[in-house]
C-alpha cells in the first residue's frame, strides 16, 4: 500500500514574493503560491519561464533573492535542503551513477536513516517498480537505462518518500505517448491517495489541466495567473495564459471594437463579428480600439453558408481530428479543428462561421483579458 500514515498537522506548502536573477534574467519575479495537502499544483509555462528556479528555491537548493517558503505554517527558508523533508524530481534525473535502481530509489530512505523500510518490503515499493513498469531493472546502473527508464527511477525515488512536499519536475516529458498517457493517470492517482501537498510542472497546457486541482501559469518568472482548471481554460487572464491551452492553441486576430450601447462587434481587415450578449454586457468601452479576439480552433465551424470567408491553406488529419488551416483576406491565419474530412484543394475558398459565445477578448498593449 502506499497510503502514509495521515499526518493531521499537514497545512501545505505557502511561497511569498520569491525572486531570483541570474544576471540579466529574471528568473522569478514576486511570486507568490500555495499548495493544500491533498491537493496537486500544475505549474505550467513555457521553456525558460521559472519552473525548476522555482522547485529548485523550495527544495532548497537554488538560493532567492528574496521571498520566503513555509511548509505546514513554519519557515523553513533557511534550511539546508536535507532538513526540508521535500522531495524534488528532476527532469534531469540526477541519479547516482554507481548505486543500482534499487539503491537509488530506496537512496532518500537510507539517508534519514529508516533502515528498517530498506529492502523489497518497504513501503509501497514493489507496487511502485509495478506501476512504472521498471520491476525488472532494479539490478542495473543508471548507465544501463534509457532516458524514459532513468525519469522513471527519478519518479519512483521522489514517490517513494514521506515528504511533506512533493515536487515533480516535468515528470513524463521524457516518455512516448502512450506511456505518458498511462502514468499521468498512475501518478495523479498515487498523489490522491496519498494526500502530499504535491507541485508538478510541465510546460504542456494540457497535461497540467488533467493533473491539477490548481493549475498556476508562469511566464518569464511571473506568474500569471492561479486557479482550477476550468477557471483557468475558461477565463485566461491573459494571451500569455490562452495560448498555453487548446491544441491547436487558440487563434488570436488583432482588431477593434466598434458600435453602439448592445451593438458593439469586433472589426478587423476580414471578419465582422458582432459581440455576444454576455460580452455586450461586460465591455466597458465598446468603440475601445487595439483589441485582440481569442477564438478556439473547436469555436470556428465551417459551413457551406458561412459568413466568412478565407484560402484553403492546409490540412492535417490527426486521427478523428483534422485541423484545417484557413488564410484570410488580410493574410491572417486561422486554425479550425473539425471531424468532417476536407475535400477541397489547397488554394480553395473555405467557408465558416465563429461561435460568439466562444470569443475571448484582450487588450491589444498588455494582452490583458478585458472581459
Ligand atoms: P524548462 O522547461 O526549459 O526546464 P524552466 O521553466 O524550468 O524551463 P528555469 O530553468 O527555471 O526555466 O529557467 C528560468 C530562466 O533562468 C531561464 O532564462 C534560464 O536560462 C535562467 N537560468 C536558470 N538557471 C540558471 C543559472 N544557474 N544560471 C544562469 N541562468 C539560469
Amino acid at each position: 500500500q502506499l497510503v502514509p500514515d495521515y499526518q493531521t498537522s499537514w497545512q501545505g506548502l505557502s511561497v511569498a514574493a520569491l525572486s531570483k536573477r541570474f544576471g540579466d534574467v529574471e528568473a522569478l519575479r514576486d511570486a507568490a503560491l500555495s499548495v493544500k495537502p491533498g491537493e496537486v499544483l500544475a505549474l505550467v509555462g513555457p521553456s525558460g519561464a521559472g519552473k525548476t528556479t522555482l522547485c529548485r528555491i523550495i527544495a532548497g537548493l537554488t538560493d532567492a533573492d528574496a521571498g520566503s517558503v513555509s511548509i505546514d505554517g513554519e519557515d523553513i527558508s533557511g534550511l539546508p535542503p536535507g532538513l526540508r523533508r521535500v522531495a524534488l524530481m528532476f527532469e534531469s534525473y540526477a541519479l547516482y551513477p554507481h548505486l543500482t535502481v534499487r539503491e537509488n530509489i530506496l537512496s532518500p530512505l537510507r539517508a534519514r536513516g529508516r533502515n528498517r523500510e530498506l529492502g523489497s518490503s518497504s513501503i509501497g515499493f514493489d507496487e511502485l517498480l509495478s506501476v512504472l513498469e521498471i520491476s525488472h531493472l532494479v539490478e542495473r546502473l543508471p548507465v544501463a537505462l534509457s532516458g524514459g527508464q532513468k525519469q522513471r527511477v527519478a519518479l519512483a525515488r521522489a514517490l517513494i518518500q514521506d515528504p511533506r512536499l512533493l515536487m515533480l519536475d516535468e515528470p513524463i516529458s521524457h516518455l512516448d505517448a502512450k506511456l505518458r498517457h498511462k502514468l499521468r493517470g498512475e501518478i495523479r492517482r498515487m498523489l490522491s491517495v496519498r494526500q502530499h501537498p504535491s507541485i508538478w510542472s510541465t510546460p504542456d497546457g494540457l497535461e497540467a489541466l488533467s493533473v491539477g486541482d490548481k493549475v498556476a501559469v508562469i511566464h518569464s518568472g511571473r506568474i500569471e495567473q492561479i486557479g482550477t482548471p476550468e477557471e483557468i481554460f475558461q477565463h485566461p487572464a491573459s494571451i500569455k495564459v490562452a495560448r498555453l491551452f487548446g491544441d491547436p492553441p487558440i487563434n488570436i486576430i488583432r482588431g477593434e471594437l466598434s458600435g453602439e450601447a448592445g451593438k458593439a462587434a469586433f472589426v478587423s481587415a476580414s471578419l465582422k463579428l458582432e459581440l455576444s450578449p454576455l460580452l455586450q454586457e461586460l465591455v466597458q468601452d465598446r468603440t475601445r480600439k487595439n483589441i485582440y479576439i481569442g477564438v478556439n480552433p473547436t469555436d470556428i465551424h465551417i459551413n457551406s453558408n458561412g459568413k466568412f470567408s478565407g484560402s484553403l491553406y492546409s490540412v492535417e488529419a490527426f486521427g478523428k481530428n483534422y485541423i484545417v488551416t484557413v488564410q484570410l483576406s488580410d493574410g491572417e491565419i486561422v486554425k479550425i479543428k473539425t471531424k468532417d474530412p476536407m475535400e477541397k484543394s489547397i488554394g480553395s475558398e473555405i467557408l465558416f462561421n465563429i461561435s460568439p459565445a466562444g470569443l475571448f477578448l484582450f487588450d491589444g498593449e498588455h494582452g490583458t483579458a478585458l472581459a
